[in-house]
């Protein structure tokens, strides 16, 4: 194939504009174009196929698929990703100009560098905006405030060749994981992401050294992550505390929050240690506070619970070494606690932990806060995916674990979810022949709640969905809020 000579103009241009390049390496860089996209040469015809303010990442997904029309590169989506990662390298700064743009930046205001970073990795598709831009979002009134809806259908579905190829695929060892700095700059494979446009800002936490970036498929507003250059396990402990805060110093714009470090309670990445960061507000940071108390010992530092449907201590202070004691005095406690009353217990029989926390950090009208929600992974006879984890009857909505987003009470849902939802309304609205599978009872549950028409079904299905992540998020609640729960929680209270 041959790449048209207007389109190459315009990409070069933005290749000057943004990346490393100047107006020599023109040839240079239409010469990266041709051998990353395998073509053969470029037109003599100046006319674009494309608008003439076409951005790089436009140009790119058109080239893309000429090249996959003129066989030129193989039609699968693991190769669209690397061969866009390469050509989209070309319009971003090398690692150290970017930290040290982002560094200098960072001397203007915090915000200016993370602005900095951010627009860079909009514009060369690491983060997929126009993805991102497929979700469903919505909010549900609560009694414990709004929460969130989100049915993700941001994550293209890999093809059945891919997933084939990828089972064939030798096993490597280069980058250990998805969350390794080796990352950056790498090229991909059938298992391993494209991250030839990726990259990593330094930092230090607490004199070690960590990596910011931004997260693809966002699930909120500068969505981030902040991992430790070394591959070493998710580790809750005061360390944590102290690198949340020492974050939230130096980007006070943004919340942070670790995952829990045990299975079943948090994340899906336990095998490197890493945090949550971003500008969003969630709707835990505005649930109401509601027995405050005091801990002996850390007089700067005001504790209280909050009327929220999982188990949650809010610390505050100005003295940020304090609240550091304070979080570390609660989660060691939290940690070796029992309670037979309400299923509660630290430890198994054989000795394994069953505690861990959440931890969330934020910096609100000049006082350092601390959320610690309070994890258990027990299972039993009873409920053997976890005691304190979405039970059978809401996982026809999510039986995922209860990481930290939704802790927050953001409800990440799959995008299966959307086909599902459909279904269930045409259900709703009296269309027979359908076969609703896990999510019949609920329905019919509806069908004799509700009075239900064209004008309300979608209301009525999109808060009965919140309502199942509100019972979710009530499932992993270690004490319910119920009469007998609150006392059982004041009696660990009282501990502190
Ligand atoms: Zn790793």
């Amino acid at each position: 194939m041959l790449l048209n000579q207007q389109l190459v103009q315009q990409f070069v241009a933005q290749a000057i504009s943004f990346g490393d390049y100047e107006q020599e390496d023109s040839i240079y860089i239409q010469n990266q174009l041709l051998r990353i996209l395998n073509a053969r040469g470029v037109t003599e015809a100046l006319k674009s196929p494309l608008a003439k303010d076409a951005t790089a990442n436009e140009i790119t997904q058109y080239w893309i698929n000429e090249a996959i029309n003129e066989n030129c590169i193989e039609d699968g989506l693991y190769v669209r990703e690397i061969v866009e990662a390469q050509l989209l390298d070309l319009i971003t700064p090398r690692p150290s100009v970017i930290n040290r743009k982002f560094r200098e930046a960072y001397e203007q205001s915090p915000e200016m560098a993370t602005n900095y970073f951010y627009e860079i990795a909009k514009r060369n598709h690491y983060v997929k905006e126009d993805a991102i831009a497929n979700n469903i979002n919505y909010e549900v009134d609560t009694e414990y405030g709004d929460i969130e809806i989100t049915i993700n259908l941001s994550k293209p579905e890999k093809d059945a060749k891919q997933i084939a190829k990828a089972k064939a695929a030798p096993a490597t060892e280069y980058p250990k994981c998805a969350l390794c700095i080796e990352n950056e700059g790498f090229q991909g494979s059938v298992t391993q992401a494209a991250r030839a446009n990726h990259r990593v800002i330094r930092l230090n936490l607490d004199g070690q050294p960590w990596g910011f970036q931004y997260s693809p498929y966002a699930y909120f507003l500068e969505h981030s992550i902040v991992f430790s250059e070394q591959h070493v396990p998710m580790e809750v402990n005061k360390q944590t505390f102290v690198n949340l805060i020492d974050f939230i110093k130096k980007f006070p714009h943004y919340f942070i929050g670790s995952n829990a470090d045990i299975p079943l309670v948090g994340g899906s990445i336990l095998s490197h240690n890493h945090y949550q960061t971003g500008r969003h507000v969630f709707p835990m940071d505005n649930a109401t506070e509601i027995e405050k108390f005091n801990i002996t010992d850390f007089p700067s530092v005001e504790a209280s619970t909050l009327n929220w449907p999982m188990s949650v201590i809010r610390l505050k202070s100005k003295n940020s070494s304090e609240l550091i004691q304070a979080a570390t005095h609660v989660m060691t406690q939290w940690n070796q606690y029992s309670d037979n009353s309400v299923d509660i217990k630290a430890y198994s029989k054989e000795g394994e932990r069953h505690h861990t926390i959440t931890p969330i950090a934020r910096y609100r009208d000049e006082l350092y806060e601390l959320d610690i929600v309070l994890r258990d992974n027990q299972t039993s006879m009873e409920f053997p995916d976890g005691i304190f984890h979405p039970h059978k009857d809401v996982q026809h909505i999510k039986k995922e674990n209860i990481g930290l987003i939704e802790v927050m009470g953001t409800a990440i849902l799959p995008g299966r979810l959307k086909e599902e939802l459909q279904q269930v309304k045409s259900y709703l609205l009296g269309a027979v022949h359908i076969n609703l599978g896990v999510h019949k009872q609920w329905a019919d549950d509806m069908k004799q709640t509700y009075d239900i028409d064209t004008d309300n079904v979608n209301k009525i299905v999109d808060n009965e969905v919140g309502y199942k992540f509100k019972r979710v998020l009530e499932d992993a609640g270690v004490f319910k809020n119920t009469k007998f729960g609150r006392a059982a929680f004041k009696r660990f209270i009282d501990i502190l």
